[in-house]
């Protein structure tokens, strides 16, 4: 028998625990391959020097519209936010348990005994193709689409603007994720930080000022140019969206949703009506639970 207090508490602990990982992050008490806050700084000077030295745009500004308003976003949705979310999930464990369900049960290739980086890599491309399916809703059903065009209200493209986001998407994004690491037995999702750190940089670049396709590998990886036309003012005709993908692209061309015409990097961003978006963080973290009106 479970109390309401022992759910309480089970949230307390999950938060506070978050807390404390964060804060031994900050001060580099914890081992370097898993410090996502040192990590995201060092991903984003990397990426941010690179673009100063290499421009695709050459006259936007190094401090570009929104700058500070991404860089926020970074810190909220990376650390902030998962404070609460920690909580969340130590309460959901605990009533799941309560209520018996087991996730083993859903296991369905046991990966376990497969080669480290087979078991990474797999990992990777399934939680990716999931993503892009989520990321396909988002902008498909209308109440979604709301919260997304936070971050399709970017009007000049930086690498912060990667994880300019509505926290709802950090919601939205999660069930498919979890299903999709319950169906492979045995994985340890504590192995990961190296796919996160990929996925990280991966979409960074996508998001930089920086004329990169990678070569032959455009039809592999999402890269800055594909990424820039998913953000793209102007859909091609009767189009919902094009480029939907996270960290690889291959998704959008198996499912004919790649769309990467020439361009000079200087397409108008955002979406008809996009001046409806709240400019600043308060009025985004807001967004899209009002009726809107037809
Ligand atoms: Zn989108
Ligand atoms: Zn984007």
């Amino acid at each position: 028998m479970t109390y309401m207090e022992d759910y309480i508490d089970a949230f307390v602990n999950g938060f506070l625990g978050m807390v404390q990982w964060t804060w031994r992050s900050i001060v580099m008490d914890v081992p370097w391959q898993t410090n996502y806050f040192w990590g995201l700084i060092l991903i984003s000077l990397v990426v941010w020097v690179l673009e100063i030295l290499f421009p695709w745009r050459r006259d936007q500004s190094i401090f570009r519209k929104d700058f500070w308003l991404d860089g926020f976003y970074m810190f909220f949705n990376f650390f902030l936010f998962a404070l609460v979310l920690a909580g969340v999930y130590r309460l959901l464990g605990l009533l799941f348990f309560d209520l018996g369900l087991s996730i083993d049960g859903l296991a369905l290739v046991d990966i376990a005994p497969w080669p480290q980086g087979l078991q990474l890599l797999v990992f990777f491309v399934l939680l990716d193709f999931l993503q892009w399916f989520t990321h396909v809703m988002l902008q498909r059903f209308e109440a979604l689409w709301e919260f997304h065009k936070v971050h399709h209200s970017v009007k000049e493209m930086g690498f912060a603007a990667h994880l300019r986001f509505h926290w709802m998407e950090n919601i939205l994004y999660k069930p498919l994720k979890t299903l999709g690491v319950m169906f492979l037995g045995g994985f340890e999702p504590q192995q990961a930080y190296l796919v996160h750190f990929v996925a990280i940089a991966i979409g960074h670049f996508n998001h930089a000022n920086l004329k990169l396709t990678y070569g032959p590998l455009k039809y592999i990886l999402n890269n800055p140019v594909m990424h820039l036309h998913h953000h793209a003012y102007t859909l091609p005709q009767g189009s919902n969206g094009v480029n939907y993908g996270i960290s690889l692209s291959l998704w959008d061309y198996l499912f004919k949703t790649a769309h990467v015409p020439e361009s000079s990097g200087r397409v108008p961003l955002g979406f008809p009506g996009d001046g409806e978006v709240p400019q600043g963080f308060f009025g985004q973290f807001a967004h899209g639970f009002k009726r809107r009106k037809k």
